[in-house]
Formats: structure tokens, C-alpha cells, sequence
């Protein structure tokens, strides 16, 4: 194209990035990518290839790791973390430093990798996937530093299996080392098939930024590979991908005591007010879900649009996308690449063209005649149910819909199954403000999208996964408590044929809704005294029972909008409601157990109503250090609904250390009481109800642990469940708990000493949220 032919129509000319290094190096390596274990390669064999998406051309070939091969990668990491954590937060901030710098002096290779592997635009992986990927090692450099005086008695799980998806390759990479290395794990990684390139250059940076032989170990290969990884003898497996493949790896490691975050996919509403700034919304929305062809887990792929302005919306929309240039990646002036691989090509046509609802229109930009690629496509007019509007279509489509108030907006936002990220537009901070904590997502940002950054956590709730990555919150997803009290022996019931002691037989109810209930199934259980004596009767809660008591949660939304101070209030006024018949509670305990240890619990349980009083008002989020001229707000919001299963021993102390945290950070509970002595809880009704707690808030059930926990793990309203009863209950409660993807503690603890309260408690009972907000005008 000639200066005078430019000047005339004023056209991008090409500006392309030379692929010649990048396939030099692959070349000068075999063109094969595979294992890389204990500092070395292993065994490379062209089993399977990886592609150009833009072209169709070979790029490399890639070993399918075997299940041997990803044991030996388990045993080489296993061999390596005893060292790699004595090497202190010192020793590993060198070394997370040396990667980053090594992938500084790389960055453009690892740039070009990224794209001629992925398709993705090489202004994206230039200015974005690889400067966060740095950014991550440099943020975590510091997180190592100071592992041991911000983070005192934690310890590193061991070795974490690492699986990650093929959209931003050496991003995820990096959001998945960096923090587990920090720490003091060893790790396996696990490409995903399609985009495994950057991580080979990425070996080679470690090899020579020094990193110990076997601290980072990386297995080429697919679906089976990253199935065999997630059986491997791991101390944690860290996912990201689909929600699908997430719930098969719930199932595959329920029972197995191995943490494990997911972060899943989203169908993340984009919402733009009437006040909005029109330009900027629609500039925004570019990035929203057009990045990357919209293969973004948090893309804004649901647009909300104020009702009285979607149709000029739509029409200045459609006039943007015409203008968006689709083509080569390794153009530098090419906004939308390819999407990685034909068989996703076939998955996005087969979902937008298999719709007959809306209104579809494809930007008017020319498309390359080859390769895997897809226009930006709007589709107008479909109902907030229609399958496109719930279903992620992992592409460049976005679908759109109308509102008109904003409850409205918050209802349609959070008509999904995700909740990964939501985006807000409008100049009204109020409204922005008032919003964000109402919408169901792990992210909100405001009048911006698409942010992210190693100092702010980032994840979802909901069938978007659980676990953050980034900042303290991803860290702490890395570390255990160092060190734990064993948990009491749990004690057995007693039996018995006695007469009822007092004279008078009673049955305690359960308690849903702040009422006494009789259960649903009219039978109870004797309990009985170390001696034999009727001490009463539990009522055995059944399916329904739980139902009732879930309802009666959802009613109590309420309480998670109430002040911490407000809460604090009840807590104390609970503790001074049991301090006054202290004599009493003791007494029970003591007749149900045997022994004089009965006002020993009550006291700690007294205590321990006060620390969550002094929590509730005292957990607070705080303002991530994000370099943009803004902030980035990490809120911590109640979790929600939570079940939780008290331990046997402590049957007071145990309840309420499991109630009290749920209620100081304003979620609700549905606790099942000690199976053994459930008559110490069921006392705990009456406190309850002379302490101002609102009904709902606070549900106890009587009963047996094995029959409710499945019915408590697969309702799809429980939104976390939390098991200190019977370790063998632990693989049915994971399993079941894949239905919703919801959180899940199996924990045993000695409730009677320090390790019965504090932050894991706290952290379990709330979700964090990121709100970002950028500050200025224009
Ligand atoms: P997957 O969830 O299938 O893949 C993610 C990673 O898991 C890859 O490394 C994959 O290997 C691996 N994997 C696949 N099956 C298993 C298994 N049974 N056990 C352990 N690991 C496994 O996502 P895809 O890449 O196939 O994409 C499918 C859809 O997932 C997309 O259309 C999109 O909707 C969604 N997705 C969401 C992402 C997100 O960030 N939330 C990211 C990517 C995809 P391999 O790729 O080698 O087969």
C-alpha cells in the first residue's frame, strides 16, 4: 500500500510481528513440546499436535503424558518440597524474581508463542497476557518475602496438581505457580492440549533463573492426562476450565482430605444505565467480549441494556463492530484473532446458528478466507431463558436484553447458574454503589471491565467454582494451618433402658424458622446418660425437614444486609442469655456425658459468642493495591446459606462455634446437632429465642448425620457446607456437593482450644468480592 493510498482511505496498513523466532526456537528444540519434569525434559513424542488456528499449520508436536509419566512428575515435585520450603520466604522471593525478570527478557518470544499457538491478537499477548503473567511473579516475589511474617502458622499443603485451559496459556500458568511456589508447594501443571507452547519457553526461563529440579514440573497432554493428575497422589489440585470438567473433578476427589479451587466458566452480565457514558460503555463492551474472541471465562457476554436507550445503543454497537478489524494475530493492528481451534469454531457456530429466537447480526468486517475464525456477532431479542442467554457460548457473541429499573437489572443479572464478574456503567456512583453488592458475582467492576491484577482476589460463587486466586485470599488457597490440635475421639451414644431422670420424659423439637417444629416425620430418638438414664427424646429431622429449614434460610436474607454492629449486639446478648443459666447448661452437658467438664464448655462457649461478637463488626475487606488510578475494593460478603454438621464431642461448644461465625458475618445455618448429645443443643432453642435472633438465621435439626449430610450437600439453595461430624461422611457430602459446585469444609478440630475459632472460620462463612472502581473524568 502506497503513503498516497493511505492518506486516501485513511486504512490501517499492515503491521505484522515476524513468527520467525518463535518458530526458530521451536525448532532448534525438536518441534516437540512434552513433559518437563525435575528440571529436565522427559520424553518427547509427537503423540498428538498443536496448531496454528489462524493458518491450520503445524506448529509443534506434543507428547500425551501417560498416567506413569504424570506419577513421576508427583514424585519428582514430592521429592523437591521439603527443600523448596526450608529454602525459607526469602530464598523463593529469589527465585519467583529471577522468573519474572527471565520472563521480561522473554517477553516478546512468549508474545508471539502466545498467539501464533492461541490465535489471540498480539497487542492482547503483548500488552496484556505476558506483562499480568510478570506482574503475578513479581506481586508473589513479595508474597514469598513475606511469607512468614504476614502469614504465621501456615504451611504449604505439599504438592499441588495444577490443570488450566487454553485461553490465556501462560496467564493462567502464572496465576497458578507463582502463589502455590510463594508458599512453599511444589508443583504439576498441566497445559491444556491446544495451547501448550508458551509453557515449554516458559521451562526454559525456569531452567535458567535457577529454579531448584522438581519445584515445577509440567505434563503435556489432554483430558486423560489432566484426569490422571487429578488422581495422582496430590496435596491439592487447583482447576481452571469448564464448569463441567470442574464437577468431575468435585467427584473425582470427594473423600480424598485434598483441598481444591475451581474457577469455572460465567455468563457475566454487562449492564449500562441510561446516564451512562455512552462512548465509553460501548468501548468497554469491546473489551467485554471481544477480547480474545470472547473466549474469557469473565467475559460481559450478557448485555443489560436501560430499556430507553438499547435501541441507539444497539445501533452505535453495531456501527463499532463493523468497524473492528478481524484477521491475522500477528498483526498489530488486528483487533479479533482466531478462536483456538476448529472444533471450537464448530461448538460457537453450532450454538449461535442452531438458534432460531432474536435477532442475529455479524459485523460487516471482512474475514480471512482461511483459518478458524468467527465474526463479532449481537444477538437482540431473546428471553432472559433462552439457552443463549444462559448458556456460555465461549465466542465472540454477545446477547443482549432490555430493562427498566434497576431492581429490574439486578434480577436479570443474576438470573443465571454463574457468578463470576458483573460490570456496571453509569455516572451515578450512588446507584453503582448501591448495586455492586447486590449482584451475584465474585468481581464487579464500574464503568470499566475486564480488570484484573496479582493484588486483587479473583473468583466466582455459584457453578462458577469457589477459591480466589491473587492477593492474600490466593495465597491462603495455597497454606494450611501449620499445625493442629488433635480433635477430641468422638464419643459414642450411650444406651440405656432407665427411667427418664427428673421423672418427666421430653422430646425436644427441632428448630426452623425461630419456631419449635414437630418433624416432618413424627420419629424421635431416646437419649440416654453414661448410666443408662432417659435423659429425652431428639426428634429425627428428615428430607423434608431440611427442605423446611433451607426456606427458612432464604427467608432470612435479610440478615446478610444488617450491620456488623448489629450482629455483634446479638452475639453478646446470646452469650449473656446462656451466662444466665450457665448452671443449667452445665448440668446437661455433664448428665449427657458424664464427668464434671460441663461448665468448663459452657464458659468457653460464652467466650466464644463474644470473639464472633468482636469479629462482626472487625473482618473487614480492605483496598487492594492494584496499579491503575482507582481501587479495587475486596469486600468480604456473607457466604450465604450454610449447613453445617457439628462435631459429636463438645456438644455445645462444637454447635456454637459453627453457628457463630456463619451468623457474625450474616449468613445463615442450618446446623445438625452432635448425633450423640443433640439434647445439649436443642436446650440452645430457648437462648436463641430471648436474644432478638431473627427467625431463619439460626436452624438446629436433630437427627442422623449419614441420612441428612446428603440431603444437606445436594440442595441446590445451600450455598456451602461445613462437616465436623464423622470423617467417613466426607466422600458421600463432596460427591453430592457437585450438583450446585458448592463450598465444602471436612474439618475436625478440638473446639475447646484456639484452633475451635478464628480465621478459617471466618474466611469459610464469607465470599469475597472484588469491586473495582476506577476514579476520573473523560
Ligand atoms: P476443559 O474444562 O475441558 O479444559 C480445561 C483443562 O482441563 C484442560 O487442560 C483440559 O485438557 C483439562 N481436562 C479436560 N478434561 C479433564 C478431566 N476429565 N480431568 C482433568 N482435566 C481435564 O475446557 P475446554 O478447554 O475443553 O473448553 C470447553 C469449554 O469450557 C469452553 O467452550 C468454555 O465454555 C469452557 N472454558 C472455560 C474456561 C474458563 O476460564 N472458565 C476456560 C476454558 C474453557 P485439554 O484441554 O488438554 O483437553
Amino acid at each position: 500500500m502506497s503513503v498516497k493510498e493511505i492518506f486516501d482511505t485513511m486504512d490501517y496498513g499492515p503491521a505484522p510481528e515476524s513468527a520467525k523466532e518463535a518458530l526458530a526456537w521451536l525448532e532448534a528444540r525438536g518441534g516437540i513440546a512434552g513433559p518437563f519434569v525435575n528440571g529436565a525434559w522427559g520424553e518427547l513424542r509427537a503423540d498428538m499436535e498443536s496448531r496454528n488456528p489462524a493458518t491450520g499449520e503445524r506448529l509443534a508436536g506434543l507428547t500425551k503424558c501417560t498416567a506413569d509419566e504424570v506419577a513421576a512428575a508427583v514424585k519428582a515435585a514430592r521429592k523437591a518440597q521439603p527443600a523448596w520450603e526450608k529454602l525459607g520466604g526469602h530464598g523463593r522471593a529469589k527465585v519467583l524474581y529471577a522468573i519474572a525478570r527471565g520472563m521480561q527478557k522473554q517477553s516478546r518470544l512468549l508474545a508471539v508463542m502466545e498467539s501464533l499457538d492461541n490465535g489471540k491478537p498480539i497487542r492482547e499477548s503483548r500488552d496484556i497476557d505476558v506483562p499480568l503473567a510478570i506482574r503475578h511473579f513479581y506481586h508473589h516475589a513479595g508474597a514469598a518475602q513475606l511469607f512468614e511474617s504476614e502469614m504465621p502458622g501456615r504451611a504449604p499443603h505439599g504438592v499441588c496438581g495444577q490443570i488450566i485451559p487454553w485461553n490465556f496459556p501462560l496467564l493462567m500458568l502464572a496465576w497458578k505457580i507463582a502463589p502455590a511456589l510463594a508458599a512453599g508447594n511444589t508443583v504439576v501443571l498441566k497445559p491444556a492440549e491446544y495451547t501448550s507452547l508458551s509453557a515449554m519457553v516458559f521451562a526454559e526461563i525456569c531452567q535458567e533463573a535457577g529454579v531448584p529440579p522438581g519445584v515445577i514440573n509440567l505434563v503435556t497432554g489432554d483430558g486423560e492426562t489432566g484426569a490422571a493428575l487429578v488422581a495422582a497422589k496430590v496435596d491439592k489440585i487447583a482447576f481452571t476450565g469448564s464448569t463441567e470438567v470442574g464437577r468431575k473433578i468435585r467427584e473425582a476427589t470427594a473423600g480424598r482430605g485434598i483441598p481444591l479451587t475451581l474457577e469455572l466458566g460465567g455468563k457475566s452480565p454487562y449492564i449500562v444505565f441510561d446516564d451512562a457514558d455512552i462512548d465509553s460503555a460501548i468501548e468497554g463492551l469491546v473489551d467485554a467480549i471481544w477480547f480474545n474472541q470472547g473466549q474469557v471465562c469473565c467475559a460481559g457476554s450478557r448485555l443489560l441494556v436501560h430499556e430507553a436507550i438499547a435501541d441507539d445503543f444497539h445501533e452505535r454497537l453495531k456501527r463499532r463492530m463493523d468497524g473492528l478489524r478481524i484477521g491475522d494475530p500477528l498483526d498489530k493492528c488486528i483487533d479479533v484473532g482466531a478462536v483456538v481451534d476448529p472444533v471450537q469454531l464448530s461448538a460457537i457456530k453450532e450454538m449461535v446458528e442452531g438458534n432460531t429466537a432474536g435477532e442475529t447480526y455479524h459485523a460487516a468486517c471482512p474475514l480471512p478466507s482461511t483459518g478458524a475464525f468467527y465474526p463479532p456477532t449481537l444477538i437482540t431479542g431473546l428471553a432472559p431463558s433462552d439457552r443463549l442467554m444462559q448458556e456460555e457460548i465461549f465466542g465472540p457473541v454477545l446477547v443482549s436484553t432490555t430493562f427498566r429499573t434497576p431492581a429490574e437489572a439486578v434480577e436479570l443479572a443474576d438470573n443465571t447458574r454463574y457468578g463470576l464478574a458483573a460490570t456496571l456503567w453509569t455516572e451515578n456512583v450512588n446507584l453503582a454503589l448501591d448495586l455492586a453488592p447486590k449482584l451475584a458475582a465474585g468481581v464487579i467492576w464500574v464503568n470499566a471491565t475486564n480488570l484484573f491484577d496479582a493484588a486483587a482476589p479473583f473468583g466466582g460463587i455459584r457453578e462458577s467454582g469457589f477459591g480466589r486466586e491473587g492477593g492474600p485470599e490466593g495465597m491462603r488457597a495455597y497454606t494450611k494451618p501449620a499445625k493442629l490440635a488433635a480433635a477430641p475421639k468422638a464419643p459414642v451414644a450411650y444406651e440405656g433402658d432407665g427411667a427418664p431422670a427428673g421423672g418427666i420424659d421430653r422430646t425436644a423439637k427441632l428448630y426452623i424458622g425461630g419456631k419449635q417444629a414437630r418433624p416432618d416425620g413424627g420419629y424421635s430418638k431416646a437419649v440416654h446418660g453414661p448410666k443408662g438414664a432417659l435423659l429425652g427424646h431428639a426428634s429425627l429431622a428428615n428430607r423434608k425437614d431440611v427442605r423446611n429449614a433451607v426456606e427458612a434460610m432464604n427467608a432470612a436474607k435479610g440478615w446478610g444486609k444488617t450491620t456488623g454492629h448489629l450482629r455483634a449486639q446479638i452475639l453478646y446478648y446470646l452469650a449473656e442469655n446462656l451466662s444466665a443459666r450457665a448452671e443449667e447448661f452445665a448440668a446437661r452437658i455433664d448428665a449427657l456425658q458424664g464427668g464434671h467438664k460441663g461448665a468448663a464448655e459452657v464458659e468457653a462457649s460464652i467466650r466464644r459468642l463474644f470473639t464472633y461478637g468482636a469479629w462482626a463488626d472487625r473482618y473487614d475487606g480492605r483496598a487492594a493495591g492494584v496499579p491503575i488510578r482507582g481501587v479495587a475494593l475486596a469486600m468480604k460478603a456473607p457466604t450465604g446459606n450454610i449447613a453445617a454438621l457439628a462435631p459429636a464431642a463438645t456438644p455445645l461448644l462444637g454447635a456454637l462455634s459453627l453457628i457463630a461465625p456463619a451468623m457474625a458475618m450474616g449468613s445463615r445455618v442450618t446446623l445438625v446437632a452432635s448425633e450423640a448429645f443433640p439434647l445439649a443443643a436443642t436446650d440452645f432453642y430457648q437462648v436463641l429465642e430471648t436474644s432478638d435472633v431473627p427467625a431463619g438465621v439460626v436452624n438446629i435439626l436433630t437427627g442422623s448425620h449419614a441420612e441428612l449430610a446428603p440431603a444437606l450437600a445436594s440442595h441446590m439453595d445451600v450455598d456451602a457446607l461445613w462437616s465436623f461430624s464423622e470423617p467417613g461422611l466426607a466422600a458421600g457430602i463432596e460427591r453430592a456437593s457437585a450438583g450446585n459446585l458448592k463450598r465444602t469444609w471436612i474439618g475436625a478440630r478440638d473446639f475447646s482450644g484456639p484452633d475451635g475459632e478464628g480465621e478459617d472460620f471466618l474466611e469459610a462463612a464469607t465470599e469475597v468480592k472484588t469491586i473495582w472502581i476506577p476514579y476520573g473524568e473523560g
